[in-house]
């Protein structure tokens, strides 16, 4: 038997029993076991924090969960609502997209992009989806009842492009990065509210009320021009192909940049302690 989880469902916002929910769908290739730290263990994952680089986990305990990352999110009827609605959806796009990137490695390895068309798939059901899993991991619809009403109703349209802005990568791995909604600093200009769900080989960006950070992916915004059972083909031009080495919200630096930079750091800061031993 599972134990029994009661709490506020993060869709519908009733007090329920709660159902275990995967994020992402277990059939999205999550259904093995994935070792999850906890916020303090994630600030050492961080550069800087520890004499560990930023992909370092040994020795860090974690969590195992053993039948694929998730939590108990959602009542059951939300659960089997939005899993119907949107997720078997989601992931049959999630399989094509892997399918995409499996074929970009084996031929390009070190391509940073693709472009690929795509047929016949439901972009509002997608959209939907990615959305019913950042109100998961975010608490909640974001104290955001429009998004409530949009997600609780299969049928409605009206996303609000204005506040979010949703953009989709590949991921290449090899961490996976699902973080609720943080401050970023400026990297990509200016300060972003950020989530992001990336995990292979899909990796998701939201930014909440800014339109003008440029935000590594495409933005696919315009899946909620369809209605939901509107199919569509679409051109992905210049898809990114991007790593994730580090646990800092869209950071996709490699390896050997992450080392560079900690190193200009580390010089930095030696060259600063001196001068102020030369002020003494
Ligand atoms: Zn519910």
């Amino acid at each position: 038997m599972g134990k029994e989880v009661f709490g506020n469902c993060k869709l519908c916002g009733e007090y329920k029993k709660l159902t275990f929910e995967h994020v992402p769908p277990e059939k999205a290739f999550n259904s093995s076991a994935v070792k999850k730290f906890t916020g303090d263990e994630v600030m050492k994952i961080m550069a800087g924090t520890d004499d560990r680089m930023p992909w370092d986990i040994n020795g860090l305990s974690g969590k195992i969960q053993q039948r694929g990352s998730g939590d108990y999110y959602l009542c059951e009827e939300c659960n089997n609502n939005t899993g119907s609605w949107y997720m078997t959806e989601y992931v049959r796009f999630t399989h094509t997209m892997g399918q995409v990137l499996s074929n970009a490695m084996t031929n390009h390895p070190l391509s940073t992009q693709c472009s690929i068309s795509l047929n016949d798939f439901y972009p509002l059901r997608v959209l939907k989806g990615i959305m019913t899993m950042f109100c998961d991991i975010n608490h909640g619809c974001m104290g955001d009842n429009n998004l409530k009403e949009f997600l609780l109703n299969k049928e409605a349209t009206a996303f609000d492009k204005d506040k979010y802005s949703l953009y989709l990568y590949l991921s290449k791995g090899p961490m996976w990065r699902i973080q609720g909604i943080s401050a970023l600093g400026s990297i990509y200009g200016g300060f972003i509210c950020l989530s992001e769900i990336s995990t292979l080989p899909i990796g998701l960006i939201l930014t909440i009320d800014n339109k003008t950070a440029k935000m590594p992916g495409l933005c696919i915004n315009d899946f909620a021009n369809f209605k939901y059972d509107e199919k569509a083909n679409a051109e992905f031009v210049g898809l990114p192909i991007l790593e994730v080495n580090s646990q800092m919200p869209a950071d996709f630096r490699n390896k050997d940049e992450i080392i560079k930079c900690i190193n200009e750091n580390k010089l930095a800061m030696e060259s600063l302690q001196n001068k102020e031993e030369d002020i003494e």
